[in-house]
């Protein structure tokens, strides 16, 4: 049976001639056969730990790095980020290793300084439907991952793509993120049905947090192995060299160590269901 959305969405869905975008970034493609590995802390804190967690990252297999600069914290009392100073950091880290960099912009006027730094835009579980800001990327020349709300339904993430793909831009990454259920056991509920549910419906790579997803470190590698099973283009991990001593997620950030048995962890289920790392 086929599962139908609201007909006014009309660019974020497959249609003919249009099955599937391609995403470059780099020497990297976004949505082809290879899984997408994005690593790297919640927040940018220092220059020590950027570099140290790029680098480790890179050498277990990781494609881009992620950190926050602009960070949307529930209390205005939390550590905020390091601002431009955490993108200038991030930018070093890509100078030195390659990788290609992903981080969050939360407002309009912002996105100016974000994109001089960053190769995609991440807009965050909690601005998804933040329009002004939907708009605004949508006039970039970069690439958005954008992020599912955690109270948001499918189609009102594909009408949110829908913005970005109306505004001009045509590259969107969609990420699922996790979604507010009644349990109390997990921060999140990782919905892995959205997976498979999405790529059907839409062109759009697709690529899943179970990081923010879980909440708990000890749930992200098999989270990310049940992703790619489901057809996930990509994984997002918050990765940190010492998680105890994070400044945010630290409860749900692996160790670079436990990152490297991660990569090794997803290898067969990637080759199982006919994708590479
Ligand atoms: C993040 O990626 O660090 C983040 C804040 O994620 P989300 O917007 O999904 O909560
Ligand atoms: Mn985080």
């Amino acid at each position: 049976m086929t599962i139908f959305v609201s007909p006014r969405i009309k660019l974020a869905v497959k249609r003919e001639g249009k099955e599937k975008t391609l995403i470059r970034v780099g020497e990297l493609l976004v949505g082809g056969e290879k899984v997408i590995v994005i690593a790297g802390p919640c927040s940018v804190e220092s220059r020590e730990q950027i570099l140290e967690t790029a680098r480790s990252v890179r050498l277990s297999g990781a494609s881009m790095l992620r950190g926050g600069a602009f960070k949307p914290r529930t209390l205005p009392y939390s550590f905020q980020g390091l601002g431009e100073e955490g993108l200038k950091l991030l930018a070093e880290a890509r100078e030195e290793t390659g990788l290609p960099v992903v981080t969050e912009v939360m407002a309009p006027q912002d996105v100016k300084t974000v994109e001089a730094y960053t190769d995609i835009l991440q807009i965050g579980a909690r601005n998804m439907q933040n329009f002004p800001l939907l708009k605004r990327v949508a006039g970039s020349a970069k690439p958005v991952l954008l992020k599912r709300g955690f109270s948001s339904t499918i189609e009102e993430w594909l009408g949110a793509a829908e913005y970005i793909l109306h505004g001009g831009n045509q590259d969107v990454i969609l990420c699922e993120r996790g979604i507010r259920t009644f349990t109390k056991l997990t921060r999140f509920t990782l919905d892995v049905t959205a997976v498979p549910l999405v790529k059907n419906l839409s062109h759009l790579p697709v690529i899943v947090d179970p990081s923010h997803g879980t909440g708990h470190s000890s749930l992200v590698s098999p989270m990310a192995k049940a992703a790619i099973a489901a057809g996930a283009d990509g994984l997002m991990i918050e990765v940190h060299p010492n998680p105890e001593e994070a400044k945010s997620d630290g409860i749900q950030s692996i160790t670079t160590e436990e990152f490297q048995k991660l990569m090794k962890d997803i290898y067969p289920v990637a080759t199982a269901v006919g994708r590479r790392l």
